[in-house]
Parts: structure tokens; sequence; C-alpha cells
């Protein structure tokens, strides 16, 4: 008799348990593990959105005055993406817009202002990531389109394929009828004197590799978002690295090592070495360490920039389902900034 009650009773206990789950207003009655909320912690606020500008920001390397032309530009990329998500927009709308309004601003290394390769001219790469059925559309080598972002979404919607390159990616953008430059459009003065002090370094042996000081690629951009449905994304675009070979392909455009999205965990941008981006899978092995190893967001992201990747190689920003976020670095700074639904309106470059 004992037993025949006490099955109903457990079940009645674990029924008022996830009710009170849910009425608490938390999502995370199936988290991951690690990733539960105290009773006591504030809300999820109901959108998030987190961008960053490039690790590898030095000091030296920032010209007199320049800081606050920085912080202003990130700011207006976090309204941007902010009034893209209060309005109830999605995730990868806003990701989207916040990278398309850097690409345009000449400081960052993405679309005008992106760096030179050896042979003094730009290739862009850039990627896009749904977190709803990790759809994605990425891009590398191009050297015409205005927006590598918003080719890369088309990719993602437009075709079966993931990612397009060099002729095959322009080809479609005539297709797409996108906005188109002259490369030479792309140029900045401050990034051929970067060009030319590198190639300068590689002669007197300085530089073994082709491409040397995390100052070399500073300027990157990308973006994660949560939207108020719970649906994550990410979107990053680069110029790549200073001085890099014709065809080099860094992590930005390649998912899983420089763009990630799954609304089952966390949506990741990276910045900083490709290469070391690329050998660690950096992006989706924060979100692997969450699934399966049952890391909190924080953990996971802090583990991957300090302890797999090597403390210069670069650094991440990202945005778990629980509206937790991550931001770990160890270069010299990081521009970056994040926004969201709770009032929170920050942007930094340094630690
Ligand atoms: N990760 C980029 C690349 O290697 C550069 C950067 O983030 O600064 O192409």
């Amino acid at each position: 008799m004992r037993e025949l009650l006490a099955a109903p009773l457990l079940l009645l206990a674990l029924v008022a348990c996830r009710s009170a789950a849910a009425e608490s207003g938390s999502r995370d009655a199936s988290a991951p593990p690690g990733s539960a909320r105290a009773i006591s912690d504030p809300p999820r606020p109901e959108w998030v959105l987190v961008i960053h500008g490039g690790a590898g920001a030095e000091r030296k390397q920032i010209e007199p005055g320049t800081e606050p032309q920085y912080l202003d530009s990130l700011r207006q990329a976090l309204r941007k993406g902010s009034a893209v998500l209060a309005a109830g927009g999605t995730s990868l709308d806003a990701v989207e817009a916040v990278v398309t309004f850097l690409e345009d601003d000449p400081l960052f290394n993405a679309g005008r202002g992106a760096v030179f390769t050896h042979t003094g001219t730009h290739e862009l790469d850039a990627a896009i990531m749904d977190g709803r059925q990790r759809a994605a559309g990425a891009v590398a080598a191009l050297r015409t389109v205005r927006h590598p972002v918003h080719l890369a979404r088309l990719v993602m919607e437009k075709t079966p394929h993931v990612l397009l390159v060099w002729e095959g990616a322009e080809d479609f953008a005539t297709t797409m009828k996108v906005e188109r430059v002259d490369n030479s459009w792309f140029d900045t003065p401050r990034r051929r004197r970067q060009l030319e002090e590198e190639i300068e370094k590689q002669r007197r042996g300085e530089s073994g590799a082709v491409t040397s000081s995390p100052s070399a690629a500073m300027g990157t951009v990308g973006a994660v978002a949560l939207d108020r449905a719970g649906h994550l994304a990410a979107a990053t675009s680069t110029g790549g690295t200073t001085n890099k070979l014709p065809g080099r392909v860094g992590d930005t455009p390649l998912i899983g090592s420089g763009t990630w999205a799954d609304d089952a965990t966390c949506a990741v941008s990276g910045t900083g070495k490709g290469e070391k981006f690329i050998r660690a899978a950096a992006a989706a092995r924060v979100s692997m360490m969450m699934a399966y190893g049952g890391r909190t967001l924080p953990a996971a992201a802090e583990e991957v920039i300090s302890q797999v990747l090597r403390a210069d190689d670069g650094g991440l920003i990202a945005v778990g389902r629980d509206g937790s976020v991550a931001m770990p670095f160890y270069t010299e700074g990081m521009f970056r900034g994040v926004a969201d639904a709770n009032g929170r309106f920050e942007v930094a470059v340094w630690h």
C-alpha cells in the first residue's frame, strides 16, 4: 500500500517543482547542468546583445585621441542592435545590423578599414549563424562586396551551402545584386602603414611568420544576441591579418572556429589569431563544454581562452541561452560592449 501511494506523490512533487521553475520566469528547467539560476538571481533579461571590435588592442597602436571614437562607434553599434531586439526583432537581424554598421567604420578591421594582404589588396571573410537550427552562412576572400556579413546571410538563406569563397562568392554577390565597391574602397592610410611595418619586420627577420603581433589583426568585429523568443545568433566579419598570404582564410568564416550559435547552449564570436582558433575549434568548443561538460557559459568561455588557447591569442564574446554573458580576453584590450533589456549598456576597451 505504502509503495502504491509513493509513486503518485513523487510524480506530484516533480510536477510542482517544474511549474515553480516556469513561474519564476526561469527558462532553465531543461538547462544544461551548471547553468541553473538561483531563485534570488535577477530574472533573465528579455534580450541581450554583446558586441566586439576585436581583441589585440594595444595602447601604443591606438592613435592619440581616437579612443573616444572607438567607444562612440561601439555605442552606436549597440544602439542599432538594441533597437532591433527591443522592438521584438530577431537575434539574427540584430547581429547583422551591428556587424553591417561596424563594417562601414574605418576604425575596424572589417569592410572599410580592413587590413592589407601581403600583396596590398583586401580579402574579406564573414559568417553568420542562427541558433534555432544551427543554420549558417559564410563567405571568404571577398574583394568587392561592401557588406560581407550580408552576403554570408544570403548564403545561409538562398543556397544549400554554408561557405562560398573567392570567385564563386563574387559571382554569387552578382546574382544577389548586393552592393559592390572597388577593392581600393577598403583602403585606409593606417592599415597601409601597418602592412609596411609588418613587411619591414619580416625583412629584418623579427617576424618569422607572415603575421606576427596581435595588433596586426586588431579590429575584427562581431556580435552575439539572445532575442525575446529565446533564440541565439552570432555574426563575425574581418579583413583577416595584416600581411597575410593571398587566399589565407582565418577562423571568422569557419563555423565552429570563430563563429557559432546553438539555441541549446550559447552564441559565440571570436577574435584573435585565427589559426589558433581554427585548431581549437574555439567557438564550438565553448558550446560543447556546456553541453557535454556541464560547464556554465562563463566557465567554458574562460577555459577556452585561458587554457585551450594561449593568453595572447585573442578573446571572445558569448551569450548563453539563460542570458549569461562572457567576454574573456588576455590581450591588453578588446573593444567590446553589452546591452540588455534590463537597462545594461556598457562599452569598454581595457581590462
Ligand atoms: N580572427 C581574425 C583572423 O584571424 C582576426 C582577428 O580577429 O583579429 O582572420
